[in-house]
């Protein structure tokens, strides 16, 4: 049998990125982004082994964009294509698995918009066009949420009213599944355990960042919440931050709460830290030339981070190593060293040489002789939302 091409598909409110996957490949034959979608600036970028590619496609929308982008697909996937899986952002308590889309599972993907405002309904608009353009071809759903469902009710539960958890669905969902599953299964392969006989903790390092307990090739706990922006210090989110502070911020500024929501979402983590740039590689660079607010921006997000993963250490039993991934996870030896620092009390060290090794996509073991393991591991979540529509395609 030929190997099979999948189509994956990630919209956002104004852009798709997207990339073939052929499983008998390790590179993407065909990926690129559409972005500004629905302005006149509208563009699409390709790469392929043939180069690179921008086509302006002006006040192009997702289905318009799509449409441009499918017949390059087709092409690049030799005629074949298999199937088209979607990343989706929120499947609340509905989708504890990734799932074949048709109308009764696209109605539970509706009815969990009002937990994802934002995404879903970009999610929803990518999904509605592709059945258009390809009736006939079948669509999977992988949800960010999904992987997290297996977390136990006193990890999930706030301590809130039980009725807004009751009737208005207020818990933590958790975000990055498809990487925590990913990189915690290659852990596992890398280092010959079984995945379910396995226990990991693993910080998803990005633009959005997260860690994850993950036991027997289950989520146990993550730091992200009712939405990403819980947990961790990110690219431009805050993270955790005193629940009080809408109320401060509005008694002494008059802000209403989109502002103080846009302010914790937009304006804050790295960027707001640092008054320089979201960027971990622009910081890391000015650390270097003595810029203060980006060595406090570093600072306080390694420190937070390892004050997350040891307390993402109560969910496990035992411990077979530390993964880390995600831009910042997979090239930062300086973040990943210096959060170790700050895991002394659990064991952990850096090997020096191992660790400034593990960059650009190289994976590997970086920890100290007796130290615990520490894994870098390049994720892929692209190839696991088309493993996932593989398998039902299989099933
Ligand atoms: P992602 O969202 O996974 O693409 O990750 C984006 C983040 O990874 C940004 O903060 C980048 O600055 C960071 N990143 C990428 N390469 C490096 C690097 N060599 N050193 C430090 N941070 C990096």
């Amino acid at each position: 049998m030929p190997s099979r091409n999948i189509l994956v598909i990630n919209c956002g409110s104004s852009s798709i990125k997207f990339a073939l996957v052929n499983e008998g490949q390790s590179s993407f034959p065909l990926q690129g982004l559409a972005e500004r979608l629905g302005s006149p600036e509208a563009v699409i970028h390709f790469e392929s082994t043939a180069g690179k590619e921008s086509v302006n496609v002006p006040d192009a929308d997702h289905q318009a964009a799509l449409a441009q982008i499918l017949p390059r697909v087709e092409e690049a996937a030799g005629g074949h294509l298999d199937g088209i899986g979607h990343r989706v952002v929120h499947g609340g308590e509905k989708f504890f698995a990734s799932t074949l889309l048709n109308e009764e599972t696209l109605a539970g993907i509706e009815a969990n918009i009002q937990l994802a405002p934002l995404h879903n309904p970009a999610n929803l608009s990518g999904i509605h066009a592709a059945m258009n353009l390809f009736p006939r071809l079948p669509q999977v759903g992988v949800f960010d949420t999904a992987f997290h469902q297996t977390m136990p009710e006193h990890a999930y539960r706030y301590a809130v009213p039980d009725i807004l958890y009751k009737e208005h669905g207020v818990r933590r969902y958790g975000f990055h599944g498809t990487s925590h599953r990913f990189v915690s299964k290659r852990a596992a392969e890398m280092a010959g355990v079984p995945v379910e006989n396995s226990s990991w903790l693993v910080a998803h390092l990005g633009n959005g960042c997260s860690t994850c307990a993950v036991v027997n090739g289950e989520s146990r706990d993550t730091s992200m919440g009712l939405t990403p922006l819980e947990g961790l210090v990110m690219g431009t989110r805050s993270g955790d931050i005193d629940p009080s502070l809408h109320n401060f911020l509005h008694n002494t500024l008059g802000w209403d709460l989109a502002k103080i929501d846009n302010m914790l979402n937009k304006e804050s983590g790295l960027k707001g830290l640092s008054g320089l740039s979201n960027d971990m590689r622009t910081l890391t660079e000015a650390r270097k030339q003595g810029h203060e607010g980006a060595m406090l921006a570093f600072e306080v997000f390694c420190y937070r981070l390892a004050k997350s993963l040891a307390g993402m250490a109560c969910a496990l039993d035992k411990l077979d190593g530390l993964v880390f991934t995600g831009g910042i996870g997979e090239n930062s030896a300086v973040v990943r060293a210096r959060t170790l620092d700050h895991l002394k009390l659990l064991g952990f060290k850096a090997d020096d040489e191992a660790n400034a090794r593990c960059t650009r996509g190289v994976a590997g073991e970086i920890q100290a002789v007796g130290s615990p393991r520490v894994l870098v591991v390049p994720t892929n979540e692209e190839r696991q939302i088309a493993l996932d529509a593989l398998a039902l395609l299989d099933a």
